[in-house]
């Protein structure tokens, strides 16, 4: 009844009272870990439990961050010492007879990426759910978060968290928008510049901790504020940024990870050794902003139902990471060569998704529910995901192709992948909700085939695609539609055999399939010769076409013409010996090219199609 008469009384003023505290101090970052006091007032449970995360958003496997925690103390608003009970791995309950309960604990992090934390006597890289434990049922309250840094060190903090009149502290308005505001505290160089779209100014600041002077990180400033413009030109306008700016937080120490995590109003991207001084370093980092910040719209606003509000205890699974994630994939690039920093089009994605051993294994949709498994999922026995899985960024990049080419060739160009996308932020990403950090109006699978129908003024049409390549496991026909732009598919190696792609090692005897060199283990993938021949992992094969088997006999099957036979005897793990004759097949990789590169002539209808999708929508040139 208690936590009711909470509710009932909580005004704007209220609120502010009972917020809750967090205040981190470094005493010894040396060592890597920081410690935290977190003070629940009027917690208004008893007992109160408290729980570190199991689960990132922008991540889709469980990551445990409770595991690095230690020393946890918890007392209550006189201070005396209340005792926390671990209910199990990630929580802890505390009888609390007082309604203020005061937790401190410390917690290790040398992780600096988009997902962990990471501590020592450059800075302090947080994410949120890596490091701040929180307590059920308080998750609408206001938070504010206070950093003491370590005497003399020069930090100073960027975020997406809302600022206060003391440089270190701020606030968000509830869990959801605490947990997706990473911070970086370094001796940061920061650069701010502010972007007009449709009259209507947004603000920007890029926070550097790099080898960057002032002047790089301007220069890399003002490629984004250009890029910046050529996305915004696909919705038609920038998102409100709730805390008055969008933040890119930089982050290229030595020993930082590779990896870019799109928030709400901010991206956090981490790289080791990324110099800021070349052009090279800066295109190279402005690749990935091309990415993380089409999330703006795609995924932080634009949102599938199965990630919003997130479920910080469990993994989130939804339908949708070809869209959310494969679309992005396939924007990056794009936008890249459409406001002119790269060439070519976005066909990498392509190429891997038609010579993948995974294709047609399940739907767009089953690779995305795949995530909690794929996406950094730890399993210590052998899986199968290497011939039937392919990922949701390969797969959905080459999904945005084909359905923006068909688009693009059913319209004669008036209608393309650019307005799906406009489309789906005025109904999904715009309509605001009041909460900060919450999506008003998260999509489904069903919302997505509607508003193609919508888009393409084509019910048949969208049924069709989503029929087929989205729930269903057939592939586009991609050089029909990448012919439309004088793109030639082409295969890589024409002529020479094949008979899958498989791990080897010479062992005793012969060669044993699906273990290498190092000890990675995999199988044999469906639809190869082998495969159909009843080899897999396991097997030893000890002779080819009557030679003793070795990597280097192994190595000249691909001088055989498809068509031609080679014959293995192979003992299998009980003993069995067998032979098993095969017909070469044909390497399914290929290369996508101009036309022009193999010394053909674009028509000026190809030409044109081109020019229309990769030229610029800002300065058209
Ligand atoms: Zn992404």
């Amino acid at each position: 009844m208690l936590a009711s008469i909470v509710i009932a009384t909580a005004g704007p003023a209220a609120a502010q009272t009972n917020a809750v505290t967090y205040r981190v101090t470094f005493p010894e970052p040396e060592h890597h870990w920081l410690q935290v006091e977190a003070t629940f007032p009027e917690a208004g449970r008893d007992p109160l439990v408290v729980r570190m995360s199991r689960s990132s958003p922008g991540r889709y496997a469980v990551h445990e961050f409770a595991k690095n925690i230690f020393a946890v103390e918890a007392y209550d608003g006189q201070g005396r010492a209340l005792h926390a009970v671990r209910v199990d791995a990630d929580s802890w309950r505390i009888e609390a007879p007082d309604t203020t309960v005061r937790v401190i604990y410390r917690l290790f992090g040398d992780e600096p990426d988009g997902t962990y934390l990471g501590v020592d006597t450059t800075h302090a890289h947080i994410n949120m759910p890596a490091t701040f434990l929180w307590a059920d049922g308080l998750d609408a309250r206001p938070i504010r978060l206070t950093f003491v840094p370590p005497a003399g060190s020069g930090w100073r903090p960027a975020t997406q968290l809302f600022a206060t009149a003391d440089p270190f502290s701020f606030t968000a308005p509830n869990l959801q928008y605490f947990m997706d505001s990473p911070v970086e505290l370094a001796d940061l160089v920061v650069s701010a510049f502010t972007v007009d779209v449709a009259g209507r100014p947004s603000a920007f600041r890029v926070a550097a901790h790099s080898d960057g002077r002032q002047p790089d990180i301007d220069a890399f400033a003002a490629s984004i504020a250009r890029l910046v413009r050529e996305q915004a030109a696909v919705y038609g306008e920038l998102p409100e940024y709730e805390p008055g700016a969008y933040t890119f937080l930089l982050d290229f120490v030595g020993w930082a990870g590779a990896d870019g995590m799109e928030h709400r109003n901010s991206t956090s991207i981490s790289f080791p050794n990324l110099s800021m001084r070349t052009a090279e370093g800066r295109l190279h980092a402005l690749d990935i902003v091309s990415h993380e910040f089409f999330h703006t719209w795609n995924v932080e606003r634009i949102r599938p139902a199965g990630i919003e509000p997130f479920d910080f205890t469990r993994e989130n699974v939804t339908c949708c990471l070809w869209l959310a994630e494969g679309f992005t994939e396939y924007y990056g690039p794009l936008l890249l060569t459409r406001s002119g920093f790269t060439r070519g089009a976005p066909t990498d994605d392509v190429a891997q998704t038609m010579a993948s051993p995974a294709r047609g294994v399940r739907s767009a949709v089953g690779m995305s529910e795949q995530a909690p498994f794929a996406d950094a999922g730890i399993a210590n026995d052998l899986t199968d995901r290497d011939r039937t899985y392919i990922s949701y960024y390969t797969q959905g990049s080459a999904l945005a192709l084909a359905l923006d080419l068909s688009l693009r060739e059913r319209s004669a160009g008036s209608v393309t992948l650019d307005d799906y996308m406009r489309r789906l932020w005025q109904v999904f990403g715009a309509p605001r909700d009041p909460r900060p950090g919450y999506v008003a109006r998260a999509y489904t699978l069903d919302d997505l085939r509607t508003e193609l129908a919508t888009v393409s003024g084509d019910r048949p049409f969208a049924d069709d695609f989503f029929d087929r390549y989205v729930e269903g496991r057939d592939t586009p026909d991609f050089p029909r539609l990448l012919a439309l732009a004088g793109f030639n598919v082409q295969p890589a190696a024409p002529g020479r055999g094949w008979i899958g792609d498989v791990r080897t090692r010479d062992i005793s005897g012969g060669l044993i399939i699906g273990i290498d060199a190092t000890g990675r283990r995999g199988t044999v993938p469906f639809h190869t010769p082998l495969y159909e021949a009843g080899i897999d992992e396991g097997d030893v094969i000890t002779s080819i076409d009557g030679r003793p088997a070795t990597r280097l006999a192994w190595s000249t099957i691909a001088d055989h013409k498809p068509g031609e036979r080679v014959t293995f005897s192979v003992r299998r793990r009980d003993g069995r010996q067998f032979d098993a004759t095969l017909t070469i097949g044909s390497d399914p990789r290929v290369t996508i090219e101009p036309v022009e590169t193999s010394g053909g002539t674009p028509t000026t209808a190809q030409l044109a199609f081109r020019q229309a999708w990769l030229g610029s929508r800002v300065e058209p040139r």
